[in-house]
């Protein structure tokens, strides 16, 4: 089965491997067996009912639930020369019959279909004529209540077992609960289905969480690690988006905001901007989401903590889907904690927040909580991705003498002041409220003097997130003692406090030569730029996203190896046929200037 199946993928795509799970996934496709295929972002489950699709000779429907995004996967599947077309409310009534005629008449392999279609009678009288008997739903996961994008829509789809009684249906995720998988089995009605689980780890993503010091400039320093390079910055709050996008214009770069308070015009523009590479940078509040299919985002930069370990995952999913590595940054204070769980009341809400606070001061790898929290194991030991394991952070020296020193603050000041307090008594400041309540005279005046402010507030917060320290949730929240507290002021626990390690500064990025399939120092940076370029401009003339003429790892192979025949083109990542006919003239051209020198 490999052999034909490896041929198609060659042919059209220009790939030579299966990933992870793909055979048995395109195997169970083949076969008519039912499937439900769990993979995380990137890891390739389109490829999973695409391939099988042109080794059958009937029709793969394909349910896909955002009608903008359809249109780019068709024309990525057409640039491959694969006989692919959508039928959905944003075409004319004469477009939809031309498309219903070619799919009655065996010319179409791969239909894809909006839920809301789907379930119109006359289509689904069209798709038993046009022999439909597999059915891929693409992001399975809309089906269910219990995830994070449910689309009443895609509810209507549990019909389609008793509509199309003799057809397959593959369902493919990349959500992580084990309720959601579930619930996909139950409303599809999927008959004994193939259950394919991968591995949820994202090797090409460097996960780093750093104390929120100053956030502008810690920002600007990313935003020029990756200069010209692709990046979302997620902010909690619309009034944060629109202060830090006109801080960082009126600073030179070009950075789009995107929010549900614009209008609709406002954010259609920023994300086809974004889709189009006239912008790479966009700083948006969760509302930019689905839908952002660019796949050489290069960084995922959250401003404050994000809502849960579940909304971390799959807003940083967003980095890297191309395979590359990519960065994600999240800056972190322990007060956003305090902020999720003012805005929060429900029990299990509560409880994700404290997980994702635990991930954000956590000391071990992150690939390894964040996996770990989904119910898989990391098999190595290092992950060499992450601030932990490339020893980024460092244990603050004296952490427990220091946390005594803060606990027995907050004990002087009767358990009745703030943060803000607390850390002004603690460094000895001067200040009116100090004196007129006589604070400079407590024995813990001072006591932190030689630290920085937001030193003692990190580990202050650190205390609060470690349990140690409480803080209420009042209007002027102030620091209480925490149950445990008395432990540490006895020395009866040891007290770890984590910081960024001074002499170890982010590198600019690192390139994993297995992951890239070129390393970077053999790649002409200026070839890059050129190809890049190149492929602006002939994605515009044809109204096609970049990536759907060709990826980044496919310009970064060609400005590694320089190849000057068709037949070396034809080699490299990502070109078939139908692209080596389109465009291998072009590509020669471009290279030519360069390979001579
Ligand atoms: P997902 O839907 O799982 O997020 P995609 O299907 O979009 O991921 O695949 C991510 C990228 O990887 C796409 O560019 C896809 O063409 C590419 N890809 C998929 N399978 C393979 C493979 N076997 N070898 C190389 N690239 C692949």
């Amino acid at each position: 089965m490999t052999g034909p199946l490896l041929e198609v993928i060659s042919r059209h795509w220009g790939y030579s491997t299966l990933r992870p799970l793909q055979q048995e996934a395109m195997a169970a496709a083949l076969s008519g067996r039912d499937s439900l295929v769990v993979l995380p972002t990137g890891g390739g489950k389109s490829l999973c009912y695409q391939a099988p699709a042109l080794l059958k000779n009937d029709l793969t429907v394909v349910v896909s639930p955002l009608i903008s995004l359809m249109k780019d996967q068709v024309d990525a599947l057409v640039a491959c020369g694969v006989a692919a077309a959508q039928m959905n409310s944003s075409q004319s009534s004469l477009e939809q019959r031309a498309t219903e005629k070619d799919a009655l008449d065996g010319r179409i392999k791969l239909l894809f279909i909006s839920p809301e279609r789907l379930m119109m009678p006359s289509c689904v009288s069209m798709l038993r004529a046009a022999c439909a008997t597999t059915f891929a739903i693409d992001e399975a996961h809309c089906i269910s209540h219990w995830g994070h994008d449910f689309r009443p829509e895609y509810r209507q789809l549990s019909a389609l077992r008793d509509l199309f009684p003799g057809a397959s249906i593959h369902a493919y995720t990349a959500t992580a609960t084990e309720t959601v998988r579930r619930d996909i089995v139950a409303q599809l009605a999927l008959r004994d289905p193939l259950m394919l689980v991968g591995d949820f780890d994202r090797p090409n993503l460097t996960y780093r969480v750093l104390p929120r010091r100053e956030a502008l400039k810690q920002v600007i320093g990313v935003l020029d690690r990756h200069g010209g390079e692709a990046g979302i910055i997620y902010c909690l709050r619309r009034s944060d988006v629109d202060t830090l996008s006109s801080a960082l214009q009126s600073r030179g770069y070009s950075a789009l905001p995107y929010h549900a308070g614009l209008s609709n015009e406002a954010r259609r523009s920023a994300q086809e901007a974004f889709a189009a590479e006239r912008c790479d940078v966009v700083v948006a509040t969760v509302a930019f989401g689905m839908g952002i299919d660019r796949p050489n985002v290069r960084f995922v930069l959250h401003t404050a903590m994000p809502k849960s370990i579940e909304h971390y995952q799959q807003e940083t999913g967003r980095a890297g889907r191309d395979g590359l590595e990519a960065e994600c940054v999240l800056l972190y204070s322990g007060s956003d904690a305090i902020v999720w769980k003012s805005m929060t009341e429900r029990e299990e809400e509560r409880r994700q927040t404290a997980e994702i606070d635990r991930y954000c001061w956590g000391t071990t790898c992150r690939h390894r909580a964040l996996l770990h929290y989904f119910g898989q194991q990391y098999s190595s030991d290092t992950c060499a991705a992450c601030d932990v394991c490339l020893g980024e952070t460092e244990d603050v020296p004296e952490a427990t003498l220091i946390a005594q020193k803060i606990l027995s603050c907050v004990y002087r000041l009767r358990q009745s002041f703030g943060i803000g307090h607390v850390v002004s008594v603690l460094r000895g400041d001067q200040n009116e409220r100090i004196r007129t309540r006589n604070h400079d005279r407590l024995s813990t005046y001072g006591l932190l003097k030689d630290h920085a402010r937001n030193e003692i507030r990190d580990w202050t917060y650190q205390l609060v997130a470690q349990g140690f320290l409480i803080q209420t949730q009042d209007e002027y929240p102030v620091l209480r003692l925490g149950p445990s507290s008395r432990e540490v002021l006895r020395g009866e626990v040891t007290i770890q406090l984590r910081q960024p390690a001074v002499a170890k500064k982010p590198d600019r990025r690192r390139v994993r030569a297995a992951i890239a399939g070129a390393g970077e120092g053999t790649v002409n940076g200026q070839l890059f730029e050129a190809l890049r370029s190149w492929r602006r401009r002939v994605a515009e003339a044809r109204h096609v996203p970049p990536y759907v003429i060709f990826g980044d790892r496919t310009l970064r192979e060609i400005a590694a190896s320089c190849p000057t025949t068709l037949v070396e083109l034809r080699n490299i990542y990502g070109i078939g046929d139908a692209k080596l006919s389109a465009y291998g003239g072009a590509l020669l051209e471009q290279i030519g200037p360069f390979a001579a020198s």
